[in-house]
């Protein structure tokens, strides 16, 4: 299989975009029209005065220094041009420079709507990709798609900057040029265009051969774009394991394989491209050749070679050559305009391919308002899978009927062991994935029925990691309840046992935190993240034990806090050390998706199930812990 077949996980997501770049141009080129219009316009009027000079020179040669005709220039009534050699002469002079001014006014106008045009399509591109990743489900994220976005978000972006501005205006010149010389030239000599622009035909055969055979490799280059991405992405994310299992070898290994694969994918794009520039310089030099042969023998000899007729003056001959030259640059660059043409092509189906993903966490078309949340919540017979395509009979679901209830004010602890399903039980509280059947209920209403940020403001979450933003500290313990006051943040830390250590911190509440700030401890970031949730003051809290040992003191702390925290409030808890739930209202033992025992700590005990055996291995945990420190202080 061609690299180009792959599919990248995010090819999944992706659906066939027709005609991307003309979808691009109808969402989003069309406000900005008047810059492209004004940018194309002047364009226009840059080339087309650009080619004044030689078709003057031509008349000046034939009229002024040869005398062999009179003064005339095309289009224009001989009764408006002077009479006398001498102003016939001040006048070419002047047009000459007048051109020339023209073009370079010219030139600056569109060089400056055009981009105006290029990079306004560019941040409105950018900002909605960037809207449209916000929005879509964790489902997505989990695939850890992260570098591909970037990629979107980048490189595409990139590319299809650089297709609005260079490659629409080069093709513009293109036409132009191209245009306006076939048009200048059959004016002067019909038969000597015919032999000079023999080539053109040729030029568009060779491109349309090239068009077809890149277009393929660049398909996979561009997926060996974001498979490097997506590599370099995983393998800085995960350095802390690269080190600790020394595998730093390994891991070069695997950057080197996918940055070659990349090399290997340019440069077959490119091998093409230095055969077909040459190519084209080469038929253009071809038309150069065979211009200056008919018309250097038509001239020595003084009769038309071949079958051709009529006569050929000086003038003209040197404005063929002139304008033989000046084709070779804007045919070139069709190159260019090609390979910017199938980037723009391949980039603008990744935007759009991202923008099409389909979001299955939705606002409902007519959303019950459930404020002010009591915070009453209800699983009923709760079936969950993540990958619902997938499931084929019962062993998929990771969550099976399961039913709970938690009154405001109560606790419901889950424990169990690791892929029991306790964290997806609690994502689905926070609908940050749809219940396969059943339903979770928030004060009696589905949360499918509510809208999705009324339910999620209602819900603060304490995890087993806990992100920093790069910002303060303040900042942080700020993020969600954006209008909080200092003296809000202050008391939320404080209720959080965060106070102390924060105070200590160089620059206390404004010391940086995350990737360029100081470092913080987990159990630190544990404690910012519950004067986070105090802050917001949310009627349910869901909490996701670390099991990272922390220090006892710490512990005790962060226990203390969250006791607090939970006190009010309907709080769903997964634990592990079975202590902090002792006093849960209800406790539920999943084990793979279902639950096994329920009940409140002394039933559990009573029963002598499960959780009773977990109890007794911790409370031994426990007991053997004292006794060593007992050991220990003797
Ligand atoms: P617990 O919190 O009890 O350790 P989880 O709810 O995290 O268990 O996981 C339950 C099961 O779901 C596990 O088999 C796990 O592999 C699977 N799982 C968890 N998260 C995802 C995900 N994002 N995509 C697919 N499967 C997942």
């Amino acid at each position: 299989m061609s690299s180009a077949d792959e599919e990248t996980p995010f090819d999944a997501y992706r659906e066939r975009v027709d005609r991307p770049l003309a979808r691009l141009f109808r969402t989003y080129g069309r406000e900005r029209l008047g810059w492209f219009s004004i940018g194309m316009v002047a364009n226009f009027f840059a080339r087309a005065a650009s080619l004044l000079p030689p078709l003057l020179l031509g008349i000046a040669i034939d009229s002024l220094f040869l005398g062999e005709q009179s003064f005339s220039i095309p289009l224009v009534p001989d009764a408006w041009l002077p009479a006398t050699t001498t102003a016939q002469f001040w006048f070419v002079i002047l047009v000459i420079a007048g051109s020339f001014l023209a073009t370079a006014l010219f030139t600056w106008i569109y060089g400056v709507t055009a981009n105006l045009f290029a990079h306004g399509v560019m941040h409105t591109v950018r900002v909605d990709c960037f809207e449209k990743m916000q929005a879509l489900d964790m489902a997505f994220f989990d695939d850890k798609q992260t570098g591909e976005v970037m990629a979107v978000l980048n490189n595409d972006t990139q590319n299809l900057e650089r297709f609005l501005d260079d490659a629409l205006m080069n093709s513009m010149r293109l036409l132009v040029m191209t245009g306006g010389i076939a048009a200048v030239l059959f004016h002067l000599n019909r038969q000597l265009a015919v032999v000079t622009l023999l080539a053109v035909p040729a030029m568009g055969l060779f491109t349309w051969w090239f068009m077809r055979a890149v277009e393929p490799r660049y398909v996979s280059q561009r997926s060996a774009v974001g498979n490097l991405n997506t590599r370099l992405e995983n393998s800085i994310a995960g350095i802390d394991l690269t080190k600790a299992t020394a595998s730093e070898r390994f891991e070069i290994g695997r950057v080197r394989d996918a940055s070659k694969r990349l090399f290997d994918d340019t440069m077959a794009v490119l091998k093409l491209s230095y055969l077909y520039r040459p190519g084209m310089e080469l038929l253009a030099g071809l038309a150069f050749v065979s211009t200056f042969l008919v018309g250097g023998l038509w001239l020595t000899t003084g009769t038309a070679p071949g079958p051709l007729t009529g006569d050929l003056s000086v003038g003209d001959f040197v404005v063929f050559l002139f304008m033989t030259q000046r084709i070779v640059d804007p045919l070139a660059e069709v190159s260019n305009i090609v390979d910017q043409y199938e980037n723009a092509k391949a980039s603008s189906e990744r935007v759009f391919g991202l923008m099409d993903i389909s979001t299955g966490i939705e606002d409902p078309d007519d959303p019950t308002d459930i404020e002010p949340i009591e915070g009453h919540v209800t699983f009923e017979d709760v079936s969950f899978a993540y990958d619902s395509e997938l499931i084929d009979g019962d062993d998929e679901r990771v969550l099976h009927d399961i039913s709970f209830e938690a009154s405001p004010g109560e606790m419901v602890a889950l424990v169990g062991p690791t892929g029991a399903g306790k964290s997806t039980a609690l994502k689905l509280a926070m609908r940050l994935y749809d219940v396969e059947s059943g339903s979770v209920c928030v004060d009696g209403t589905d949360v499918r029925d509510v809208r999705v940020p009324d339910l999620r403001s209602a819900i603060g979450y304490v995890g087993q990691e806990t992100f920093l933003f790069d910002g303060t500290i303040a900042d942080n313990i700020r993020y969600g309840s954006f209008e909080a006051s200092d003296e809000a943040v202050r008391e939320a830390a404080k209720a959080a046992q965060a106070h102390e250590f924060i105070t200590e911190l160089p620059d206390g509440y404004e010391t940086r935190v995350g990737e360029r700030g100081v470092k913080l401890s987990g159990g630190q970031r544990q404690r910012i993240a519950i004067a986070r949730v105090v802050l917001a003051d949310p009627p349910i809290l869901i909490l996701d034990e670390a099991t990272s040992a922390v220090d006892t003191e710490t512990e005790l702390a962060i226990q203390e806090s969250i006791e607090r925290l939970a006190a009010d409030r309907t709080t769903l808890a997964i634990a592990h050390r079975l202590s902090t739930i002792k006093s849960a209202d209800e406790i539920l033992v999943l084990e793979d998706g279902d639950i096994v025992e329920r009940g409140d700590h002394d039933e559990l005990l009573d029963l002598d199930g499960r959780y009773a055996a977990l109890w007794s291995v911790q409370a031994g945990a426990v007991d053997f812990e004292r006794r060593a420190e007992a050991l220990a202080e003797d």
